[in-house]
């Protein structure tokens, strides 16, 4: 199994890191409902992309729990 030769330094194991943050996305305002999506993806709140309906949403009802 390779070993490492030496120890990676607190300095050098922080300069490796400091290109790992992730950036959060950019949302935009769906242009049908308003909701904030993400772009270049249909709207998860209304199916819409490109001022049209692309995927039929189903009746809304999250009332799962409502006997
Ligand atoms: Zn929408």
């Amino acid at each position: 199994m390779a070993v490492p030769k030496s120890k990676i330094t607190r300095m050098k194991r922080g300069m490796r890191r400091s290109h790992d943050a992730l950036t959060a996305f950019n949302p935009n305002e769906c242009s049908n409902c308003g909701e904030l999506k993400r772009p270049h993806h249909v709207c998860s709140a209304c199916g819409h992309y490109a001022e049209r309906e692309v995927v039929a949403m189903v009746e809304e009802n999250f009332d799962e729990d409502a006997a």
